[in-house]
């Protein structure tokens, strides 16, 4: 084949193509980039149609994923097999192909043709290719004035085809990451319905159990005490499990609001610690606090909030510890923040999971093999808590020697909202 366009035709080809380059890099929307790439295809090949065809694995066959408008309208689920069809061939061999004279062609598979009411007489076929990967063909059909597809309608395909190869990917992979996207909301969704009825419906039942057991433990022979406690130590522990629930559904369905009141954190620090008390004998664990003797360090915020993320801490801590190791609670001003920690020397946390253990449901052990018992709830609750204050949580752990949690926590709504603006800004 010898080159029938003229230098300047050439350069002009160029231009276009450079020009085209860019626009393909930055249209990520699969329909109209294979539409600009057929419109390309022709005007550089000087065609009078062209189409893309994309291998559809589930059915082993090329399909039409658009066609210049001059070929017939709409490609429905137009496809050719990969034997005996020109596409095919170039698909499996991964080679260009001309065609110069269709009507004695063999090769060239007429049924699409014939649906599309088109006649094929020449053709520049190149395949569509990604690295090592074929995904498709792209083809120019019927060079204008009856001419002969040339070397250099060759090269400005094929220059065409790897920038359309790599777009295409491209706007693959996007949608690709989309539909599993919206695939994740949904379950998500699912997951957040789920939590919201379960822990509406057990409420009823379980807050009947509890008051029907506690009465009959009250009423019944003291011999058989031990089994009513197991019973009343057995619901409580559900009843936690479903206010957790519930606490997550609410802030998830924004129903949790933040009713501030002025309190002293150093009261709740000490209040907390004389709760657990108990629970850290038992397990032969030092708790104990640390707090400014003269400083009450008064903070407006939801008591009742800093409450719970406060006692899920310390539960945390004193399961996540061995016999003869300490759990400490020290609190602190630092400007307009009250920072509270929570300080163990238990078990650790490995540095690949510190950033996964606030998210709900997240355990390090697998559930499946946990010696503990929880739900994988309580750091995400105590995340949710601090953050509607606008405030920040966060560990530093090290595997095997103890983990120390800190709440940095606004003193007030008007601390609160500056940060808000900064973290706005
Ligand atoms: P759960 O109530 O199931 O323990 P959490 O959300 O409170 O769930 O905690 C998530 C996970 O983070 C825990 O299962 C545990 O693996 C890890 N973890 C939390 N606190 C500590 C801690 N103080 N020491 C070691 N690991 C911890």
């Amino acid at each position: 084949m010898t080159g029938q366009t003229g230098p300047l035709r050439r350069s002009e080809r160029l231009e276009r193509l450079l020009e085209i380059s860019r626009t393909l890099s930055s249209t990520l929307d699969l329909a109209p980039l294979l539409q600009s790439i057929v419109d390309v295809a022709m005007e550089l090949t000087d065609s009078e149609a062209a189409s893309i065809l994309l291998y559809d694995p589930a059915s082993g066959e090329l399909r039409f994923e658009t066609l210049h408008p001059s070929q017939g309208t709409g490609v429905g689920t137009l496809s050719v097999p990969l034997e005996d069809s020109v596409a095919g061939w170039i698909f499996t061999h991964t080679k260009p192909m001309v065609v110069q004279d269709a009507a004695r062609d063999p090769r060239v598979y007429r049924k699409v043709d014939h649906a599309l009411h088109f006649q094929t007489r020449s053709l520049l076929g190149l395949p569509l290719r990604i690295k090592a990967e074929t995904i498709g063909v792209i083809e120019a059909v019927n060079k204008r004035g009856d001419g002969h597809y040339t070397e250099d309608d060759l090269r400005v395909l094929e220059t065409l085809a790897a920038q359309a190869a790599i777009a295409i990917e491209n706007a693959r992979l996007l949608s690709r990451l989309q539909q599993a996207n919206a695939e994740l909301m949904r379950l998500d969704r699912m997951k957040s319905d789920f939590i919201a009825i379960a822990s509406h419906e057990l409420r009823t039942p379980l807050g009947l159990i509890l008051g029907h057991a506690t009465f009959l433990k009250e009423v019944i022979p003291p011999d058989h005490a031990e089994q009513m406690d197991v019973i009343i130590k057995g619901s409580m522990r559900l009843k936690a499990i479903v206010e957790d629930m519930s606490t997550i559904s609410h802030k998830e369905e924004g129903q949790s609001r933040v009713r501030r009141e002025l309190f002293s954190m150093t009261k709740l620090v000490i209040d907390t610690v004389t709760r657990f008390q108990e629970a850290a004998a038992e397990k032969k664990i030092e708790l104990g606090y640390d707090v400014p003797e003269t400083d009450p360090l008064m903070i407006e915020a939801d008591r009742d909030k800093i409450d719970v993320a406060l006692g899920n801490l310390v539960r945390n801590a004193l399961t996540f510890t061995d016999a003869q190791g300490q759990v400490g609670l020290k609190a602190e001003q630092e400007g307009g923040f009250v920072k509270v920690f929570v300080v163990d020397t238990g078990i650790g946390i490995p540095a690949g999971e510190v950033d996964r253990i606030f998210d709900r449901f997240y355990q390090v052990e697998s559930h499946l093999t946990r010696r503990h018992g929880g739900m994988g709830l309580g750091l995400s609750i105590a995340k949710a808590m601090v953050e509607m204050h606008n405030g920040q949580i966060w560990v530093e752990s090290k595997e095997g020697t103890g983990s120390l949690f800190c709440m940095m926590l606004p003193v007030n709504e008007r601390q609160a909202s500056s940060v808000a603006r900064v973290f706005r800004s």
